[in-house]
């Protein structure tokens, strides 16, 4: 009896993780648990409902304008008085006592052979079926006006219900009310109107890694992200959150904290501790929380494969993945549209694009895959660069423009192809500038100059080649560069081809690195202190990536030996200065600047080239003009020499 009870729990878990279910099989299942479901509404005040979506149909309670009235300023008279009216014959009509304003109710009648004076917006008095301008009437002696044209019946009249008809629906359920909507609701006397309440949704990040930004980073410790990016997005689709902070990998603490918020909220939404790791329990704990409990684990999707959804007892808790751009894609895509249709309120919209893929972009098959891109000017059109960096890494989201989606049933995208690029704002914002290539802080300072004159410029961090070949591409302006040639012993000229031309950048002194005091470095020349680190054992370096300059020289330090730690090979100058600061490695090369700003001892090695490459044939465009300007600005100059930079002369 207990021994079934325990192998049917064991079975379900295993389920959970074997079963990777399509992305639209997933949401088949997911909207099947949670739909129909009834619009949660509210009553609220006009100026209350800004935002919210109409959760019922209103029809209008009156006729408006409510009377017949008049559209100018003018005589009311009945048209037929007028029939034969002519500048060569102008009729004469005696006026009546009374004068209509607006909000005046008419006392008496327009009899044949008179007319009533009524401004813009006064009611038709009995009798009368026209307006005539005032512009063409003349006042005459003794209480009477000349008019000298003829007019139809109607002229110049709103009808009542002419514009809304009493009983007619006015704006129907799933609208959002905006300032064009309030305005129809007053103009009816509508007063409350019932709206779909906000969804409550409730955000809780996972983790014991996680530190709430604000609060000082623990070493091994990173910021919690996916907390204010869920929340902010959340509250961009109308949702009302509360934002619960991070939780450890504790699960009792964990279970407490999810059971008591979702009796709380419509919605609840974790991220992390998804996967198969250590310290991943939300998703045993949502099985816990109520019927039917886990839908889907694990979705054909790239990124976002551990993405978990469950419905507890009619309300959805969704585990996000724990990687920052996982849990905004499979958010945006996936859930967005649920708490929308939970919430009434309409489909949301994404403007698209077409634009070409530069180079052949490979996609694992059986998985729809989303890939973030930048968009640049190219020849011909615009071109989507692909500008991720991993599931682990944030900044490609405020880089780029929009993303692609690969289907499932393809293995890549063709270079040259031509494809949809969903946007992540409403308009295309190509910029005047583009700089396609190897990243340095350096160059901030020079586009830090060139935005303060009015400029948008592009950077994309691809690698020296990466941009030599963006270059070639024609896809950039600028690509700055820093490759070392073993052959000619020189910096960068020997790798440009057709169509290209170089632009001195700045130097940037190499050096070996070492934590302040270190007796093994501290006031020694780099021979003496490679030296003293190859003799001791215990001394670790961190190294650099095939290819790189760095590495080159690294090679020549170090001839034949192979120190530990040899083969951790970072791919930047500051992944090197972290790994020295955080005694992972006692020593390594990286550049003066990176050393300086991470407090680390440095010792001098060589110069490194850091230029740009021009593309030729867009050289006069205005904004690599106004680049080349800010290179040869003094304040500029001046800046790069206190970062550490010299300039090439
Ligand atoms: P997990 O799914 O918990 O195994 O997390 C996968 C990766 O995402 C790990 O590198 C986590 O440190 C990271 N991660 C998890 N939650 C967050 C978060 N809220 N913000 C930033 N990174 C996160
Ligand atoms: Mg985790």
């Amino acid at each position: 009896m207990t021994n079934s009870h325990t192998s049917g729990r064991r079975d379900a878990r295993q389920e959970q993780f074997l079963t990777i279910l399509s992305r639209e099989e997933a949401l088949t299942r997911f909207e099947a648990a949670l739909f129909p479901r009834p619009i949660p509404a509210e009553e609220r005040v006009l100026a209350e409902a800004l935002g919210l979506a109409l959760a019922a149909d209103v029809t209008a309670p009156i006729d408006v304008p409510p009377f017949d009235r008049s559209n100018v300023d003018g005589f009311a008279v009945r048209a037929a008085d007028l029939a034969a009216a002519s500048e060569m014959r102008p009729i004469r009509l005696a006026l009546n006592a009374e004068t209509i304003a607006c909000g005046t109710v008419p006392q008496s009648g327009v009899l044949a052979g008179t007319a009533t004076p009524i401004a813009t917006g006064g009611p038709l008095p009995r009798g009368a079926d026209a307006i005539v301008m005032v512009e063409h009437t003349d006042p005459l002696e003794g209480d009477a006006i000349e008019v000298r044209r003829g007019i139809s019946p109607g002229q110049f009249v709103s009808y009542a219900g002419s514009d809304i008809a009493r009983g007619e629906v006015l704006l129907r359920a799933g609208t959002v009310v905006g300032s064009r909507e309030i305005g129809m609701l007053a103009a009816c006397g509508v007063a409350h109107v019932s709206v779909a309440r906000k969804l409550r949704v409730a955000v809780l990040s996972t983790g014991n890694e996680l530190v709430q930004p604000g609060e000082a980073l623990r070493p091994a410790a990173i910021y919690d992200a996916n907390g204010p990016i869920v929340s902010a997005a959340v509250a961009e689709n109308g949702g009302e959150v509360s934002f619960l902070g991070a939780f450890p990998d504790d699960e009792a603490r964990l279970e407490a904290a999810m059971r008591a918020t979702l009796a709380a909220h419509d919605v609840l939404i974790l991220s992390g501790g998804t996967s198969k790791g250590v310290g991943d329990l939300s998703h045993g704990i949502v099985g816990r929380l109520g019927k039917p409990g886990v839908i889907a684990h694990g979705v054909a999707l790239k990124p976002g494969k551990p993405l978990c959804l469950a419905v507890c007892d009619g309300k959805p808790v969704i585990i996000l993945p724990g990687f920052p751009t996982s849990a905004m894609f499979t958010f945006h895509d996936m859930i967005v549209p649920i708490l929308r249709r939970m919430a009434g309120l309409p489909r949301r919209v994404d403007a698209q694009v077409s634009a070409k893929i530069p180079f052949r972009v490979p996609s694992e098959l059986g998985r729809t895959e989303f890939v973030m891109v930048s968009l640049v000017e190219g020849q011909d059109g615009l071109t989507a660069y692909p500008t991720g960096k991993g599931s682990g890494a944030i900044t490609s989201f405020a880089q780029a423009d929009g993303f692609i989606r690969i289907e499932a049933l393809a293995d890549h995208v063709p270079a040259g192809s031509e494809v949809p690029v969903t946007l992540f704002t409403p308009q295309v914002r190509v910029p005047d500038l583009v700089i396609i290539g190897s990243h340095c802080t350096g160059l901030d300072l020079v586009v830090g100059a060139l935005f303060r004159a009015g400029l948008s410029v592009r950077t994309l961090a691809v690698g020296s080649l990466g941009g030599l070949s963006a270059a070639q591409r024609g896809e950039c302006d600028i690509a700055p560069i820093h490759l070392f040639d073993p052959k000619t012993l020189s910096y960068n000229a020997p790798f440009l081809g057709d169509g290209l031309e170089l632009v001195p950048g700045w130097r940037r002194m190499q050096g070996l690195v070492f934590r302040a005091g270190d007796e093994r470095f501290e006031a020694r020349d780099p021979q003496e202190a490679l030296g003293a680190a190859l003799a001791d054992p215990e001394c670790m370096m961190v190294n650099r990536n095939q290819g790189s300059g760095t590495r080159i020289l690294i090679d020549q330090l170090l001839g034949s030996a192979r120190p530990d730690g040899y083969w951790n090979q970072p791919r930047s100058h500051n992944a090197v200065a972290a790994a020295v600061m955080q005694k992972r490695a006692d020593w390594g090369v990286t550049i003066a600047p990176v050393a300086r700003a991470a407090g680390l001892g440095f010792i001098p090695l060589a110069e490194e080239h850091y230029d740009f490459t021009l593309v030729s044939m867009r050289k006069e465009r205005p904004a690599v003009q106004a680049f080349m300007d800010a290179l040869r600005l003094p304040e500029i100059n001046a800046a790069l020499g206190q970062a550490g930079f010299s300039r090439a002369v």
